[in-house]
């Protein structure tokens, strides 16, 4: 094996640009060319590749976002496309890829590896929503920027007497509503994988302030519904004086957290000892702080992330 590609695909995530520098790097100390590719599989079929310097990777360490840049590319899920991507991989002498991104990427890795080329998947997503680990590149940062912001609304809550009601994202995944929200000591949290009782959230900041608590901080994940429905519906049983907030694309950026750094670069520095092992189809990922590498195709159709709901509980026996 001579050559490694490397592309970021799907939604971005603090710390893929920590995933392509180790990548890179371990590639180049085992004597190998690293590629990036730009764009995700749309610059692969396009061939925007390029041979990437030991040079260009650095500071990139400290950096959001993605150097290679991200696209969605729903093309790619046709065989014809892919052959093509192939076709362009083989043009530029690359041997094996790595692609960073969610499970929708992971499905593009998936089919290169059925086609014969060797491909690997690294975990980056900052929802954490991906089976076969416990951890996401990118989830770190994004829950550390949430609290701070949530922090920070639960100071104007308390001088206001205000309830605030803040969405984070996450679609199908609570991990940033639940870790965020036990971290700024939210006084509920609101999960897709639980049912929520509004009533009952309600009642109990009524009981609160008859306690002398006048404030309230409710996180809600995007899956469940926007912080501003949720406000409309609060609002039906009480005067809460409340606002409706939604963080949105701040939890994607920002220099990564060193959690999130150092995550990537055990992934990307595992990426390529697999491949030099002439390994590939397989999914990258963390579980009890031992590096894992599970079937692509079987982590992705046989196994779910599963989201830790206890800290939900958690949260309730510690709020006031
Ligand atoms: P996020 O979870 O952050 O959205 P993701 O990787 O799941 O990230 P997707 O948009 O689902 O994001 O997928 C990214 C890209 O992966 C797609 O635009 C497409 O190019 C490729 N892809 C997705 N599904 C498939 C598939 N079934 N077969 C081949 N390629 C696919």
């Amino acid at each position: 094996m001579k050559r490694i590609g490397i592309l970021t695909s799907g939604g971005d995530s603090s710390g893929m640009n920590a995933a392509i520098r180790a990548i890179a790097r371990s590639a180049m100390s085992a004597g190998l060319e690293a590629y990036g590719i730009n764009y995700g599989f749309a610059g692969l079929v396009a061939g925007d590749i390029h041979q990437l310097s030991s040079i260009e990777m650095d500071g990139i360490i400290a950096r959001g976002g993605t150097i290679l840049y991200s696209a969605r590319f729903p093309e790619f899920a046709e065989e014809k496309t892919q052959l093509k991507g192939i076709e362009q991989l083989k043009k530029f002498g690359i041997d094996a890829l790595v692609v960073i991104g969610g499970d929708g990427s992971y499905h593009g890795a998936e089919r290169l590896t059925q086609h014969g080329f060797n491909s690997v998947g690294i975990p980056g997503t900052i929802d954490n929503d991906i089976p076969g680990t416990d951890f996401t590149i990118g989830f770190d940062t994004a829950v550390n920027t949430a609290v701070e912001a949530l922090d920070r609304i639960n100071d104007t809550a308390t001088s206001h007497q205000r309830v605030f009601v803040v969405e984070v994202m996450g679609r199908g995944a609570g991990d940033i509503a639940l870790w965020a929200g036990v971290a700024a000591g939210a006084d509920a949290i609101v999960i897709p994988e639980r049912d929520y009782d509004i009533q009952a959230i309600a009642e109990k900041i009524k009981e609160n302030r008859k306690n002398g608590k006048d404030h309230a901080l409710i996180v809600i994940a995007e899956g469940v519904m926007s912080a501003a429905d949720f406000k409309k519906q609060l609002d039906q049983y009480g005067e809460f004086d409340s606002r409706a907030i939604t963080l949105g694309h701040i939890q994607r950026g920002g220099q990564p957290t060193a959690k999130d750094r150092v995550l990537a670069s055990r992934f990307g520095d595992y990426a390529v000892k697999l491949l030099l092992e002439g390994k590939g189809g397989l999914a990258i990922g963390i579980r009890n702080n031992q590096l894992v590498a599970t079937d692509i195709i079987d982590t992705l159709e046989n196994h779910k992330h599963i989201t830790d709901v206890s800290l939900q509980d958690v949260n309730k026996r510690l709020r006031f």
